[in-house]
C-alpha cells in the first residue's frame, strides 16, 4: 500500500468531510543537517500554514525528539542530525494531537486555553478535543 492509498484508507474512517478539502498541506520541508545540528530553514512558513504558535511546535518536537531545539529568526535548529523524513514525521505527530479535530477529522480548529486545559475546538464541527 503506497502513502497515498494510505491516505485515502484515513479519509474512508472520518465519518464527515471526506472530499480532501479536510486536510491541508505543509511545505516541504528545507532541511539541512551538518556538524551536529539541522536546520529546518522555513520553520516559520510551516508554523504559519498550520496556523499554530511556532515555539509551541518548536517546544513540541523538542520533547517528541529528546533533543534542544532554538528558533532563530524564521528557521528552527535543531540540536543531532536528523533527516528530513524524521522531522516530517514529528510534525505529523504534532498535527494529530493539537491540529486535526478527533471527530471529523477537520484541520479548522483553534488552540485554546480554558480553566488551565488545553482544548482543540473546532470550527468545523464544534468538538471541543480536550488534551491531557
Ligand atoms: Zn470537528
Amino acid at each position: 500500500m503506497d502513502y497515498g492509498e494510505m491516505l485515502e484508507k484515513g479519509m474512508q474512517e472520518v465519518p464527515e468531510n471526506t472530499d480532501d478539502s479536510g486536510r491541508f498541506e505543509v511545505p516541504d520541508l528545507e532541511v539541512e543537517s551538518r556538524s551536529g545540528s539541522t536546520r529546518v530553514g522555513n520553520f516559520m512558513d510551516v508554523a504559519e500554514a498550520i496556523g499554530r504558535d511556532p515555539e509551541h511546535l518548536a517546544d513540541f518536537l523538542s520533547d517528541d525528539i529528546g533533543t534542544a531545539t532554538s528558533l532563530q529568526g524564521s528557521e528552527l535548529e535543531i540540536s543531532g542530525e536528523f533527516r528530513r523524513e524524521n522531522i516530517r514525521g514529528r510534525i505529523d505527530n504534532y498535527l494529530e494531537r493539537f491540529v486535526y479535530c478527533d471527530e471529523c477529522g477537520s484541520p479548522d480548529t483553534v488552540l485554546t486555553e480554558e480553566k488551565e486545559v488545553r482544548i482543540v475546538r473546532c470550527q468545523a464541527c464544534g468538538a471541543r478535543n480536550v488534551l491531557d
